[in-house]
């Protein structure tokens, strides 16, 4: 599974409608100290499902939704859409909306059509991704990452690499 563009609306520093594609051989974004870059990787996060606001750096969901600043007005939502090539299910490609609104909670499209927050889960579920992917490292997980015990160190990389769930299964083979 590859993403392929990212359109951001609303989201965070990301006030104005944005896109940015993802090209094969991307190897790193650069840009000065608070120009949006891990914004950019929460907003995948969070599309694909993230459930904490406080992995999101925020204390509720809805402080992903640009807040305002003393030239600009807040905004009432905020809305990221990933085109993904390749998923399971859905052979070509594959338009994953998030979208949220204050007071109103988030909600899901696949393709244009409302779907639920477990759909989009099983769509990244067997790509080895989705929003607590080890591939989605963020700024303050590195040290963790580093600190972390062989063993730990393993886990993270048999997630990563996407063969955790076999572990699952064996061992509910195993009881039965
Ligand atoms: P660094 O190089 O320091 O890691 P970065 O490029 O990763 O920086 P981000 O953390 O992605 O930067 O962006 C931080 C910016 O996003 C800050 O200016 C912050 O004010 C802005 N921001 C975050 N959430 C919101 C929001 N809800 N509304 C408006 N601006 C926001
Ligand atoms: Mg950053």
């Amino acid at each position: 599974m590859q993403i392929k563009r990212i359109k951001l609306s609303g989201f965070k520093s990301f006030v104005e409608p944005a896109e940015l594609r993802i090209e094969p051989g991307l190897t790193g974004v650069v840009g000065p100290n608070g120009c949006g870059k891990s914004n950019v990787l929460e907003a995948i996060r969070w599309v694909m499902g993230e459930s904490s606001p406080k992995s999101m750096r925020g204390s509720g969901m809805e402080d992903v939704i640009f807040a305002g600043t003393a030239s600009r007005p807040a905004r009432d939502f905020a809305e990221v859409t990933l085109l993904v090539d390749g998923a399971a299910q859905h052979g070509g490609e594959v338009e994953v909306t998030r979208r949220i609104e204050r007071g109103a909670g988030s909600a899901y499209r696949l393709n244009g059509k409302d779907v639920r927050a477990k759909d989009v889960g099983l769509l990244f579920a067997d790509a080895a991704t989705g929003a607590h992917s080890p591939a989605l490292v963020s700024q303050n997980r590195i040290g963790a990452i580093i600190a972390a015990k062989p063993a730990e160190r393993r886990q993270m990389l048999e997630e990563a690499a996407g063969i955790a769930g076999l572990h699952v299964r064996r061992k509910d083979a195993e009881q039965k």
